[in-house]
């Protein structure tokens, strides 16, 4: 079975210091691989210098593994031009970037955006917040019974003043793989809005190829996918990234200042004022090669069968619901609740077992509130992850289930 077959956890220190820790919060933030914590220390002990400031051998040395790391980013999601890869501290950041500089130059009062009921608050707050401050009206595309973005009422709120539609890759909150060229494409035959992809749950977990998806702009994290927290970037078409002013003035980012104006330097350089996060670049492109060794159809197989066994074990729990589609259409994220248990609760006896899981409302408020409930608890799989980690889990929650029972009886 793949589950057995894919199993890294010597690669990551913290984990193999820690037998009996089950780590299922992968969607939060990943653990980090030797490879990674190695090659951030290599950076810092051979090629530390600030990048882009000095004629010196040594700052050209950091510049260069700058965008060296670039162009992995690049290659890793399939973009052909590394300068439309602009490197921010995360997805937030990102997805910040946009609705600031392209939406508050470019939407318009009476313009619509469009979300979903699965955004992230990053997504969801970010562009109901830009819509607030332009006078444009904030539209939220409904989900089916099983999760997943309801296409024909995408559909419905699409028209003539639908300037931007975002949506997430993956939800992190119920694990739903959204099918992001055929979103794409049913918002091009409609509308010549802007289509945002949020890949925080994707660019870790399953195969990106930028320029086929058909989205103007997709963001991503490397924290979730091995990388050191505060790096991440922002993709997009090159015309977008080139008609959008800057999101902050300073170092870097002009070509000539004048006393009563300013211009700016070409991509990458003017979205990335000031010292750039060099270091946690160069960590991201080791996370992104240690991915690639194994190849992103294997982790996404890997996390798939981990799902499908947590999926069915669930299921058959007496109490427990599982929210979201079947195993086939998530990535290697489960929500769940357990009759009289709180979904707190849970986490806190799960982790008197050495089971690390979230429980809350994972920044998806207006998801909780469709689902009716005020938080879940989810497990999370990644490439460290095995079946004895779906074990400690179930086990796990049968106890916490039984205590209650006890309670209340
Ligand atoms: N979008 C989604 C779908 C996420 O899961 C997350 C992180 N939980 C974010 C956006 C925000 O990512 P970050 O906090 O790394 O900026």
């Amino acid at each position: 079975m793949a589950s057995h077959r894919l199993n890294r956890r010597g690669d990551f220190p913290l984990l193999a210091a820690n037998p009996a820790l089950h780590y299922l919060d992968s969607a939060a933030s990943a653990q980090k691989p030797r490879q990674v914590l190695d090659a951030l220390r290599n950076y810092y002990e051979t090629s530390y210098a600030n990048p882009h400031r000095g004629a010196y051998a040594l700052s050209v040395e950091a510049t260069e593994r700058y965008h060296a790391a670039r162009r992995t980013v690049a290659r890793f999601v399939g973009v052909r031009d590394p300068d439309t890869v602009i490197f921010t501290r995360g997805t937030t950041e990102a997805l910040n970037l946009l609705a600031t500089a392209w939406g508050r130059t470019f939407v318009r009062a009476g313009d619509e955006i469009v979300v979903t009921a699965m955004d992230h608050h990053a997504s969801f707050v970010t562009w109901q917040q830009a819509a607030i401050a332009e006078g444009a009206r904030f539209r939220i595309a409904e989900l089916t019974p099983d999760g997943r973005i309801d296409l024909d009422h995408l559909a419905s709120l699409l028209g003539p003043r639908t300037r931007v539609v975002s949506f997430p890759h993956v939800s992190n909150a119920l694990g739903t793989v959204n099918p992001v060229r055929e979103i794409a494409a049913l918002v091009r035959a409609r509308t010549d809005a802007l289509v945002v992809c949020d890949g925080a749950q994707g660019a870790p977990h399953l195969p990106v190829a930028f320029d086929s998806l058909g989205v103007d702009a997709y963001a991503f994290s490397g924290h979730k996918l091995g990388a050191p927290m505060g790096i991440g970037a922002l993709i997009a078409k090159r015309e977008l990234l080139e008609t959008m002013p800057p999101y902050q003035y300073g170092g870097d980012m002009i070509e000539y200042v004048y006393d009563d104006h300013s211009t700016w330097n070409s991509l990458p350089h003017k979205l990335e004022a000031g010292t750039p996060n060099a270091a946690d670049a160069v960590g991201l492109a080791a996370a992104i090669d240690y991915l690639n060794a194994i190849g992103m159809d294997a982790v996404l197989e890997h996390e798939r069968s981990l799902v499908r066994l947590a999926y069915e074990r669930l299921s058959e729990m007496d109490g427990v619901t599982v929210y979201g589609p079947a195993p086939a259409l998530r990535s290697g994220v489960i929500s769940f609740t357990a009759s009289d248990v709180h979904p707190h609760d849970l986490a806190t006896i799960l982790d008197s077992t050495g089971v690390c899981i979230r429980a809350g409302h994972h920044c998806a408020q207006p998801l909780m509130r469709r689902l009716g409930v005020s938080a879940t608890a989810r497990a999370s799989f990644y490439v460290y992850n095995d079946t004895r980690d779906v074990d400690a889990l179930v086990d796990g929650i049968a106890r916490a289930m039984s205590l209650f029972a006890g309670v209340a009886s």
